[in-house]
């Protein structure tokens, strides 16, 4: 086949101009990037060859080596790893825009990643980073158990070339032609240093030929007289390749343990907590989890688990994010976990459905949540600065996980009509200090702090003093149908159904004056709700307002527009709910609409006024409106008659 010709996808070359353009703060990590793909293509092997040997038996010793050449000014990173299809090629280099590039081109051109060329490998654009460093990137491969080869090549313009290869074994080389300021690249002392911060860890050996001019020693190790400098090849592995998951807790000093984590979960700060331990016992296993400082870009997405838990059994690595190990609600852990009581042949099918392998999850789910707990009492900063990045996630694991439910309860915080925004309770803290004969725990749902902070629904709390829960995450919507009590107080949505506040005397009080007013307001009400009946469920007096005219309140066991707007979002049907509009007794519209009411049953304001009442209800809870012309049209007229 003749070479071919082919244009980047755009974004591909937009991405990397700014790759070749903007980074540069720290270029070393092109070579973490591309020995870390080397890596994986060789655990994909190895993974591979554990039900095909043929497919290793011709080159049976993984390695990366790394080939400087002084005169040409490159550096070649071969591996002997799975290699690509011509197909993969074309999908991973160049044409496929992948999902990570667009929002990694975002943080670039916000300026977040400039300082952070890090962050190249979280967007899963790692091969790029080689543009940092190269004029010219030629990478040739090889698939394993196949007899075609591949030579892609480009000098990051806007074009890449693939031609038929000329690479004669399995796996991937790749040739940087250094670019003029990236040619110490090639100084074996840079790269030792660059292999040991970034890579000390990768398991299978990098190595690289060391070339020594050396007069050769006699038996005592003295020079020989009068011999010549001989030229000397040596191989020699640059990376200690230790399994850190492995080493006693003692001898792991932290700094190692940060650079591991960057290593497997390609982000590029350093972890929030790790978690190492072993089990003993029935099952033995070890895990060195981490807990990450901040979430990945991509943490609601499909992919926002790519980098998890990496599944070890015998010393053989079996599958990076290895979902069985992990409830969904804690996809944000990363880490290893390795057991020698699995067997090697375990495909992800079968690990879903492994007992062994439910054992570990249990124990690997709870050690997660005792460490968070303690993280809460111990250093409460990091638990918030936690819960912030990761927060929505372990809420899901109320619905979810009915074991640990009540120790997920403990771990939730929520902002309250008593914090200052962005500031957080938790329900321990929230029932400890309710009034004793308070007997549920109030809640409002809202799109966001100001529309709950300022919703109607909220006025008689606040006069009163009680607390309220704001929950304005979409995700609170799903764990409240499933949240059932907490230290036996159930919760209440203060939207929803009715609210009966204060002591007997007070209820009872409150009541007749109710009753009073629905005598002097009932026909009235009867005509607000004919006029609003294609709207509204019902039209009531209010006991939950002081200051607003009106609000909108969901009836008991009716879904609230927040769902509404979930079931919406995910393409579910959604059953139309209609929800009751409470006017306020105590405001003097409604005695004004009275008054015109009584002089003139037929009076066609009413109507515009309790239009006007309904969208009000409904833009205080940050809801739009269905005829926007009209509401302004009758605020206008309004304006008109004031005098
Ligand atoms: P990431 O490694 O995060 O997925 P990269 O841009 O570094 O992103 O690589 C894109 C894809 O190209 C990889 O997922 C892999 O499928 C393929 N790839 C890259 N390098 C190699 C290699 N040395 N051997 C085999 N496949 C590779």
């Amino acid at each position: 086949m003749a070479t071919e010709k082919k244009e980047f996808k755009t974004e591909v070359q937009q991405l990397l101009d700014l790759v070749i353009h903007s980074l540069y703060s720290n270029k070393d990590i092109f070579l973490r990037e591309l020995i870390s793909n080397g890596s994986d293509a060789i655990d994909r092997l190895r993974f591979k060859a554990l039900s095909n040997k043929e497919l290793v038996r011709d080159d049976p010793e993984f390695r990366i080596k790394l080939h400087v050449d002084n005169e040409a000014k490159t550096l070649r990173i071969e591996d002997n790893g799975i290699g690509m299809t011509r197909d993969e090629l074309e999908a991973n280099i160049g044409t496929i825009a992948r999902s990570g590039t667009r929002q990694f081109m975002e943080e670039l051109k916000k300026g977040k990643v400039k300082n952070n060329p890090e962050l190249i490998g979280q967007f899963g654009v790692g091969f790029y980073s080689a543009f940092m460093v190269a004029d010219k990137v030629t990478l040739k491969t090889r698939h394993a158990g196949s007899d075609e080869s591949w030579t892609w090549e480009s000098s990051g313009g806007g074009t890449y070339e693939i031609s038929e290869g000329d690479r004669d074994k399995r796996g991937t080389e790749i040739t940087l032609h250094l670019n003029e300021s990236s040619r110490d690249y090639i100084v074996e002392f840079r790269l030792r240093q660059i292999i040991k911060k970034y890579s000390d860890f990768v398991e299978y050996p990098v190595v690289m030929d060391i070339i020594r001019d050396e007069t050769p020693v006699d038996d005592e190790g003295k020079p020989k007289e009068g011999a010549e400098k001989q030229t000397t090849i040596n191989e020699e592995t640059l990376n200690s390749m230790k399994a850190i998951w492995m080493r006693p807790k003692s001898e792991v000093k932290k700094e190692e343990y940060n650079e591991f984590y960057k290593h497997i979960s390609h982000d590029y700060t350093d972890p929030l907590k790790t978690i190492h331990y072993s089990a003993e016992g029935k099952i033995e296993f070890k895990a060195l989890l981490y807990l990450p400082s901040k979430a990945p870009f991509d943490m609601f997405q499909q992919e926002g688990t790519r980098h998890g838990i990496h599944l070890y059994v015998k010393r053989i690595f079996i599958m990076d994010n290895c979902e069985a190990l992990l409830p969904r609600y804690l996809r944000f852990a990363k880490g290893v976990v390795e057991s020698n009581d699995l067997p090697l042949n375990v495909s992800r099918e079968i690990l879903q459905e492994d007992a062994i392998i439910k054992k570990i999850e249990k124990s690997v789910t709870t050690k997660i949540l005792s460490e968070l707990k303690s993280m809460m009492k111990k250093s409460g900063e990091d638990y918030i600065t936690f819960y912030r990045e990761f927060g929505k996630v372990l809420k899901e694991g109320v619905e979810v996980d009915q074991s640990n439910k009540e120790k997920i309860k403990d771990l939730l915080l929520f902002e309250s009509s008593k914090t200052e925004p962005g500031k957080y309770v938790s329900l321990k803290e929230y029932t400890d200090r309710m009034a004793i004969d308070q007997e549920e725990i109030y809640y409002l749902t809202g799109n966001s702090r100001s529309t709950v902070e300022n919703s109607p629904h909220l006025e008689v709390f606040k006069k009163k003093d009680i607390e309220v829960l704001f929950m304005i995450e979409p995700v609170d919507e799903f764990i409240l149908a499933s949240f059932g009590e907490y230290e036996k107080k159930k919760l209440k949505s203060i939207a929803q159904g009715d609210i009966n506040l204060g002591t007997e005397e007070e209820k009872k009080l409150a009541d007749e004056k109710k009753k009073e007013a629905s005598g002097k307001y009932k026909k009235l009400i009867k005509k607000v709700q004919d006029s609003l009946k294609d709207d509204v469920k019902e039209v009531r007096l209010s006991d939950r307002l002081t200051d607003s005219a009106s609000c909108l309140v969901t009836d008991d066991g009716d879904m609230n527009p927040q769902m509404e707007r979930i079931f919406a979002a995910m393409n579910q049907p959604v059953p139309e709910t209609k929800r009751i509009l409470e006017l306020n007794p105590k405001h003097p519209v409604i005695e004004t609409m009275n008054k015109l009411f009584t002089d003139d049953k037929q009076n066609s304001k009413i109507n515009d006024y309790a239009a006007l009442l309904y969208d009000q209800a409904l833009l205080t809870e940050g809801i739009s409106i269905k005829d926007p012309a009209r509401f302004t049209r009758l605020i206008s007229d309004l304006m008109v008659q004031a005098k």
